[in-house]
């Protein structure tokens, strides 16, 4: 479903080679986690997946688009097909929950019934219909995080992304989250996390590619994972 092919990027300004070489296919469904170390390439890849940055070489193909080639009109075209959500919320504090993920719908011209059933719908996944109507302020970190997958997933996107999405949360609501984006993959939603946290891997098994220094470093299906603890650095690698 998606094709990275022979993907480099370097920044002109700073002439960092944020990507090298970088070839991946991700099927409809899998669940990907994308890890390695801040800096590493994870955010720089995913934002070329919903084509916020072009590639310098190769190529991205998602379903039939090839999306290095799109033009900005195009976009519209594969960001239906993409949701994302980041490490920052960025709900509109304005706006009380219901109309965050509402939003979403309407810009796109879909009709009000339908947009309340499908907002209904995405709370409901997320277990916050009863937070509807508040604001983004009267709902705690974990709660707002929830709204923003609720509001990524309102469109059903084919693929979610989701970069670093526990980034500002502790870790129990951390892992609440990850069972969250585990039960939305189980409905066939492809599901990519980037994130530096490598024990989420230990905690629900997936596809693990790690990057170092914009390069594929491994790539393993879940039931090659193989976890090692490091006492000293109290960090696990993937091997
Ligand atoms: P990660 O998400 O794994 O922390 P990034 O993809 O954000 O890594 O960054 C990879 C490298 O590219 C880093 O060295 C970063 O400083 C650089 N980089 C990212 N975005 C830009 C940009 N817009 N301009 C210049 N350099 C960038
Ligand atoms: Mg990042």
């Amino acid at each position: 479903m998606i094709r990275i092919l022979n993907v480099s990027k370097q920044f002109k300004k700073t002439e960092t080679q944020a990507l090298l070489d970088v070839s991946l296919d991700i099927d409809q469904g899998e669940f990907v986690y994308l890890i390695g170390k801040s800096g590493s390439g994870k955010s720089t890849l995913l934002k070329q997946l919903y084509g916020e940055v072009k590639p310098t070489k190769g190529h991205i193909i998602f379903d039939s688009l090839i999306v290095n080639k799109l033009k900005s009109k195009e976009l519209p075209n594969l960001r239906r097909k993409v949701g994302v959500v980041f490490q920052e919320y960025k709900l509109l504090e304005y706006k009380t929950v219901y109309e965050n993920i509402a939003y979403v719908l309407e810009v796109t011209g879909v009709e009000e019934e339908l947009i309340e059933e499908r907002v209904m719908e995405a709370l409901k996944t997320v277990g916050l219909k009863h937070k509807a109507l508040d604001y983004p302020q009267d709902c705690s970190g974990g709660e707002q995080q929830r709204v923003a997958i609720a509001r990524a997933i309102v469109h059903k996107p084919k693929v979610l992304i989701a970069d670093e999405p526990t980034g500002n949360l502790d870790p129990r609501t951390s892992l609440l989250m990850l069972r969250l984006l585990h039960k939305i993959n189980k409905t066939g939603t492809t599901v990519i996390m980037a994130t530096h946290d490598y024990s989420f891997v230990n905690h629900m098994p997936a596809r693990v590619i790690r990057l170092e220094n914009g390069q594929v470093k491994s790539d393993r299906s879940k039931n090659h994972t193989l976890l090692i603890l490091n006492n000293t650095m109290g960090e696990y690698y993937v091997v």
